[in-house]
């Protein structure tokens, strides 16, 4: 049963030291009872008092870690309904579908993809997150094969299904040491093989109302790792159904549904781009995991691109470290560059930059992340601010000229920066669009 903010509040130092960064202990207990804080905030509480505050401070979705390594992720652990009120915090995990009955050149294909499937984007590596395997056969041998060249493929998530508890645990065993999950047989079967290996349990039912009881056993068999599944087969079910549990986790601290929820788009139709469409609706209306039937690169980048934006923290722009970046090894004589630190802004403008092939010093400089006309008018992109941070940033002991090229939205500051910059200095005016870089790159006399 989930405590209240006065009975949070009573089990804390009550000392108002502000180390949480709340200013006293009641709205620290406050937030905690609205799962907006972590009780590692607090550095002062007791572990007595711990223990008795772990089932209040627990996230009201319960955080799921599948996966080894760098490959490794976490779902659920979600606080907030919709993603402007804070952020959402684990972004769903891909997962491609196979089975003892797919093709064999078919998994090969999917394995080659898991691990080499990959894009590189605003700092970040976009990536599917493992694979779910299905005894479709009932055929032990053949599941287990399955299991055994998959796991020896890939570090990657690896969930196994199978309606056989004796499958089940000869699949555990061949996984064990690793971050896995079961799903498939029945619950008391799972959560024994959980207590067992500490494998995470997938509760598949029917439909909500049988994994709600699900839920409710591994509560009280206290299996803190979880995930569920009402077998949606439709698009309509799942949304409606993830909403309601977000909602009643959220909202009621229902706890037996507090699980992040997996959803099969490979199994709601048989057409390539609505199945991808209905993957990016799910990850966009909180399943934790989704399962796709392929990870053609043709659609992992735009759905992985899309799970980027969709978890990225709306309060919080993406950011680039302030500072000198090179490209094509520049000399003294080369261009030199200034711009803000909005991490989209340095990755088109570097893009453009590296493709004109021409040597060229890039000045980033931290404006909190803002775009360069939003830094302008904010007062962060102005003339007294990025005069003192040239001189500053070392350019002019790599550099054997005075000459610094702005964004060409902010020409208007060109002449006040020029002065600030000082005696023998000259501000050159660049262009308005990244893309027209490489042109301007490659006729710059300097
Ligand atoms: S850090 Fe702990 S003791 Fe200090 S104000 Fe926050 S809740 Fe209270």
């Amino acid at each position: 049963m989930a405590l209240s903010g006065i009975q949070i509040y009573k089990l804390l130092p009550q000392t108002n030291c502000k180390d949480c960064g709340d200013p006293t202990c009641l709205a620290f207990a406050m937030k905690l009872a609205a799962g907006k804080a972590e009780l590692s905030q607090c550095p002062h509480v007791s572990s007595e008092a711990k223990d008795k505050l772990a089932e209040a401070s627990a996230p009201p979705i319960r955080v799921v870690e599948l996966g080894e390594g760098a490959t490794a992720f976490k779902v659920g652990g979600e606080t907030v309904k919709y993603r402007h009120e804070k952020t959402f915090v684990n972004p769903t995990g891909l997962l491609v579908f196979l089975s003892n009955a797919t093709d064999a050149a078919k998994v090969d294909a999917e394995l080659k993809s898991l691990n080499e499937v990959k894009f590189e984007r605003v700092g970040y590596t976009l990536a599917a997150n493992g694979a779910y395997l299905r005894d479709a056969k009932g055929d032990k041998d053949s599941f287990l094969a399955l299991v055994g060249k998959v796991a020896a493929a890939t570090q990657k998530a690896i969930i196994v299904d199978s309606a056989s508890a004796d499958t089940l645990k000869a699949a555990a065993a061949a996984l064990k040491g690793r971050k896995f999950a079961v799903s498939g047989a029945g619950i008391d079967d799972l959560i024994a093989i959980s207590k067992e290996t500490g494998c995470t349990v997938v509760a598949k039912g029917a439909d909500m109302n049988a994994v709600a009881d699900m839920g409710a056993k591994l509560v009280a068999a206290d299996v803190k790792s979880a995930i569920i599944d009402p077998s949606w087969s439709n698009l309509r079910a799942a949304l409606t159904d993830n909403i309601a549990v977000r909602r009643a986790a959220l909202d009621k601290k229902q706890r037996e549904v507090g699980f992040p929820t997996i959803a099969f788009a490979c199994g709601m139709t048989d057409d390539f781009y609505t199945e991808f469409a209905y993957a990016n609706m799910l990850l966009a209306k909180y399943s934790g995991i989704v399962v796709v039937s392929t990870l053609d690169p043709a659609a992992i980048l735009p759905t992985t691109v899309n799970r980027l934006n969709i978890f990225t923290d709306p309060q919080r722009p993406m950011t680039m470290d302030q500072g000198i970046y090179t490209f094509s090894n520049p000399g003294p004589d080369s261009p030199v560059i200034i711009t803000t630190n909005f991490a989209l802004t340095y990755f088109v403008v570097s893009a453009e930059i590296e493709a004109s092939r021409v040597p060229t010093w890039l000045l980033i400089m931290d404006t909190e992340g803002m775009s360069v006309l939003t830094a302008w008018s904010a007062g962060k992109f102005v003339a007294d601010a990025m005069a003192p941070f040239v001189k500053k940033s070392g350019i002019t002991e790599k550099v054997g000229h005075k000459k610094i090229i702005i964004p060409g939205y902010v020409a208007q500051l060109s002449g006040e920066f020029q002065e600030e910059l000082g005696e023998g200095w000259q501000v050159i005016i660049g262009t308005r669009e990244a893309a027209d870089l490489p042109k301007f790159l490659k006729e710059y006399k300097g």
